[in-house]
C-alpha cells in the first residue's frame, strides 16, 4: 500500500486534453491539488471542472510552455494557490508528421520549442519552489518514439523525445541533493485527441503492432506517473518506464503469430 498523495500540489502542462488531462484527473482522484495548464483557457477550465465534479481540487491556468514568462507565472500561481509545488508533470507536446524530404526549419523548431525547450522551461520554473521544500517529483512525458523506436515522419519528434531523456539524466544528478527526483514515462500509442487526429489508418496499423491488441488509455500512463510521484519511489531517479502494451518487443509482425 502506498502512502497517500492527498493534499500534494501538482502542476500538469498540456492538461486540457489527452494524456495530460488523464494525468490531471488521476492526481485529482488521489486527493492532490492540480493546476491544469494549457494554451486554451476554456479547455483547461473544462478539464478542471471534471476534477472538481469528481470531488477533487483543481485550478485552470493559461500558459504556453514555449514562453519562459508563462512558465514562471504558472509556477508562481501553483505555489501561491496551493502552498508549494510537490509534483510537476511536464507533459505538453506536439507531434505533427513531416517526412524529412519536406521538413522545414520551422517544422523542426516548432517541435523542439514545445517538446524539449518547453520541458526545460517548465522544470526550471518549478525548481525554486521544490528546492525550498527540499523535495519534489518531476515526471516527463517522453515517448517510445525516439528513445526506443523510429517512425517515418517523426524524425524531429523522435529527437525531441530522446532529448528529454538526455535532459532528465543530468537534471536527476543535479537535483538529487535537493530531494528532487526526475523520471519519465514513455507511452506507446495512447488513444488521445492528438492520436485520433492522425486518422483511422494510423490507429489500425498501431493496434495491429501491439501484442496486447489495443491502444493504451490515458489512465494506463497516469497510473505509471502516479507511481513515480509516491513516497515509495523516493530512491528512483533518472529512469524511464515504457507503457506500450508490449509494442516495442516484437522483432517483426511474424513474431506476434502464435
Ligand atoms: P494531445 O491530445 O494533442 O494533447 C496535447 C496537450 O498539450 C493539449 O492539452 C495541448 O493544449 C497541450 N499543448 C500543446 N502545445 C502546448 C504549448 N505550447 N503550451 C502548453 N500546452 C500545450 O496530445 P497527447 O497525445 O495527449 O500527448 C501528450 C504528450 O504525450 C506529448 O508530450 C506527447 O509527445 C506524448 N506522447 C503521446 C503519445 C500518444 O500516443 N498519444 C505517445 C507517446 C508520447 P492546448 O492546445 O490547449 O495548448
Amino acid at each position: 500500500m502506498f502512502t497517500s498523495l492527498k493534499g500534494r500540489s501538482v502542476v500538469v502542462t498540456g492538461a486540457s486534453k489527452g494524456i495530460g488531462r488523464g494525468l490531471a484527473q488521476r492526481f485529482g482522484l488521489a486527493g492532490c491539488k492540480v493546476l491544469v495548464v494549457s494554451r486554451n483557457l476554456g479547455e483547461a477550465k473544462s478539464a478542471a471542472a471534471d476534477i472538481l465534479a469528481a470531488g477533487g481540487t483543481a485550478l485552470a491556468f493559461e500558459a504556453d510552455v514555449t514562453r519562459q514568462a508563462d512558465m514562471q507565472a504558472m509556477a508562481r500561481t501553483a505555489a501561491e494557490s496551493f502552498g508549494g509545488i510537490d509534483i510537476l508533470c511536464a507533459n505538453a507536446g506536439i507531434f505533427p508528421a513531416s517526412p524529412l524530404a519536406t521538413m522545414s526549419e520551422a517544422d523542426f523548431d516548432a517541435v523542439m520549442a514545445t517538446n524539449l525547450k518547453g520541458t526545460f522551461l517548465a522544470v526550471s520554473a518549478c525548481l525554486p519552489a521544490m528546492k525550498e521544500q527540499k523535495k519534489g517529483r518531476i515526471i516527463l512525458t517522453s515517448s517510445i518514439t525516439g528513445p526506443v523506436t523510429g517512425n517515418s515522419g517523426w524524425a524531429h519528434y523522435g529527437a525531441s523525445k530522446a532529448g528529454q531523456l538526455g535532459f532528465m539524466r543530468t537534471a536527476a544528478i543535479e537535483l538529487a541533493p535537493h530531494g528532487i527526483t526526475v523520471n519519465a514515462v514513455l507511452p506507446g500509442n495512447i488513444f488521445t485527441e492528438g492520436l485520433r487526429d492522425l486518422g483511422q489508418d494510423y490507429i489500425h496499423s498501431m493496434e495491429a503492432s501491439v501484442p496486447m491488441g489495443r491502444l493504451g488509455s490515458v489512465t494506463d500512463v497516469a497510473n505509471a506517473a502516479l507511481f513515480f510521484a509516491t513516497d515509495e519511489a523516493a530512491y528512483i531517479t533518472g529512469q524511464s518506464l515504457v507503457i506500450d502494451g508490449g509494442q516495442i518487443l516484437p522483432e517483426s509482425l511474424a513474431a506476434m503469430a502464435v
